[in-house]
């Protein structure tokens, strides 16, 4: 490919919206643009990066008897009534009307769509197990798109889907998924962990996330370097350390102004903030008012929270009014003496005795509250979010907290959507039963960010062999003077085009300056770079730079063109 025909620009300053290597350095290199907010086009530097991850991914899902198949984008809206999804799912499904004023959905998944499948083809045990996949483009009106391809609203998507008879079928799909997902993430050159996660709007019985540590991540890893447990911040499971045994004393009132935070409380009365009860108001996607209440040395976990309250479509904070409408002061809030609130108190702060509480009046709280004694709990449950240092749940050593971000997920569904839509099949005993299914994505452009994250430096892209654009950049440096030299570097090029689609090579043979030449395929980031100068010529060859290491040797003419066409170098 000729450089002076390629589509794209280079950007020489760092552009002011970018703050992820990633994001800065492939808008930089002329990789992406982007249209709007979350909305990128791929350049066809980009495009082709992207499309050799998605054969990494195509050759993997194919070696685990995955089939590819293509499923479309608008959805009947109807499809996602059966599932209940329709209402459960918020403003980040896109809906439209279409002409005859039928409800359609944009797709964001495509679990519905397959058991609609399932339900049609699929009648006796005999067709089962069967998994399938496609590549689609998927739109998530996420509120806050940012990092560039990190976080997009529209993406397009390896979702792949597992159809078993029953559960043992499940478990064998989903750990080859497990098993793929490995290699893909090692082809891929990305140093990816498996942690439990939440199952959130996908249902179903245990997930995984595949996340790459990155400071910059929006998701928080609980990790124990001692035993290798790994479980993402919303489902890790904290292990209460001991809490002290005292005798229950009676509750007093004690007057605390200006107290409206746990450290202001603990030091207008000098005490550690463990020994405090904090309360959290949130509201459910049904109007139900829910108080939490964790120690005050510790935060309430949302995740965990609406999963063990059931609010399907999560919680928001609930207002001022919401809250005095139940009893209770916001800042001096507690369940004592409150109603029609839904109260969840976790297991530490259900634990400790003698807690200062809110006493519902501005300025007053409430001295050697104990849960049970002085109010009755709904629920008593892990809420807790987990903390740098606390006690790993597997050995009980401490664990430690890092920013991730998602490269790939893996869903045990089970059968929530076969059931729903009746996607059942005949069994050996002559009876109907529904499908088990399960449910696995990665996202291309999140990948390709999260290469370039893992594979940079301060001149540009380092692009591993595996997914490079071009396996080489060819760089001529005073074709202009020398015939020499542009003879060379066109007998290269052309040598590289004959040998096939898979060993092209990118061919600056722009009217450029050879500093304006070599920072682009610095900042471009193939494998090598293949200078041609009279120089070059001079010393025996070509000068060849590999990329990753900076390192610098110069091969001869013919040994460079049997490297770029695959033909192994005589003796
Ligand atoms: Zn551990």
């Amino acid at each position: 490919m000729r450089l002076s025909k390629l589509f794209f620009t280079t950007l020489r300053d760092d552009p002011s919206e970018a703050e992820m290597p990633s994001h800065r350095l492939l808008l930089r290199a002329g990789y992406v643009r982007q249209l709007g907010a979350g909305l990128y086009s791929l350049l066809p530097l980009g495009f082709r990066v992207t499309r050799r991850v998605e054969q990494v991914i195509r050759e993997e899902m194919d070696r685990i008897g995955c089939q590819e198949m293509e499923m479309p984008v608008i959805h009947p809206a109807d499809l996602w009534r059966e599932s209940g999804r329709y209402d459960q799912i918020g403003p980040e499904m896109a809906r439209f009307k279409d002409r005859s004023g039928r409800d359609m959905v944009i797709a964001m998944t495509h679990e519905e769509v397959v058991a609609d499948l399932l339900r049609d083809i699929v009648r006796s045990y005999r067709q089962l197990p069967v998994m399938v996949y496609h590549f689609q483009t998927k739109f998530r009106d996420e509120p806050r798109s940012r990092g560039g391809l990190i976080r997009v609203r529209e993406f397009v998507m390896k979702d792949s889907y597992s159809c078993d008879r029953d559960e043992a079928g499940l478990d064998r799909s989903y750990q080859l998924h497990h098993e793929a997902y490995g290699r893909i993430f090692e082809r891929l050159g990305l140093r990816a962990i498996a942690v439990a996660s939440d199952v959130g709007m996908m249902g179903g019985s245990q997930a995984h996330e595949f996340m790459v540590l990155n400071p910059a991540g929006e998701d928080v890893l609980a990790l124990c370097e001692s035993c290798g447990f790994s479980a993402n911040r919303q489902v890790a499971a904290v292990r209460p350390p001991t809490i002290p045994e005292a005798e229950q004393r009676p509750m007093e009132e004690v007057e605390t102004p200006g107290t409206t935070t746990i450290a202001e409380l603990a030091a207008y009365l000098g005490i550690e903030p463990a020994e405090t009860a904090k309360a959290a108001f949130f509201v459910a996607g049904d109007g139900r008012l829910v108080t939490a209440i964790v120690r005050g040395d510790r935060e309430v976990n949302e995740t965990k929270l609406a999963n063990v309250v059931r609010a399907e479509g999560g919680l928001r904070p609930a207002l001022a009014e919401e809250i005095a409408a139940a009893g209770m002061e916001p800042g001096y809030g507690s369940p004592i003496g409150a109603h029609d609130t839904m109260v969840v108190v976790d297991e530490i702060a259900a634990g400790t005795p003698n807690l200062v509480a809110g006493a519902n009046r501005v300025g007053w709280h409430m001295r050697n509250v104990n849960v049970g004694r002085d109010f009755r709990p709904d629920l008593i449950a892990d809420i807790d979010n987990a903390q740098e240092g606390d006690p790993c749940p597997s050995c009980g050593l401490p664990v430690v907290l890092r920013n991730g971000v998602e490269v790939g997920n893996i869903f045990k569904l089970g059968t929530k959507y076969t059931a729903a839509l009746g996607a059942t099949y005949l069994g050996e005993d002559g009876q109907a039963h529904p499908i088990v299914m399960g449910s696995y994505g990665i996202g291309l452009g999140r990948n390709v960010a999260c290469i370039v994250e893992a594979h940079h430096d301060d001149k540009g892209i380092v692009w591993p062999a595996q997914v490079a654009p071009y396996a080489a950049h060819l760089v001529a440096i005073g074709s202009n003077r020398d015939p020499q030299v542009a003879n060379i570097a066109e007998r290269l090029h052309a040598a590289a085009l004959a040998a096939g689609p898979e060993h092209e090579i990118l061919y600056d043979d722009r009217d450029e300056s050879p500093g304006v030449k070599l920072t682009d395929a610095e900042l471009l980031g193939m494998p090598r770079i293949l200078t041609v100068s009279p120089r070059s010529i001079a010393a025996g060859g070509v000068e060849v730079t590999i990329r990753a290491t900076g390192a610098r040797s110069t091969i001869s003419i013919e040994e460079v063109e049997a490297s770029l066409t695959g033909v192994p170098t005589e003796d």
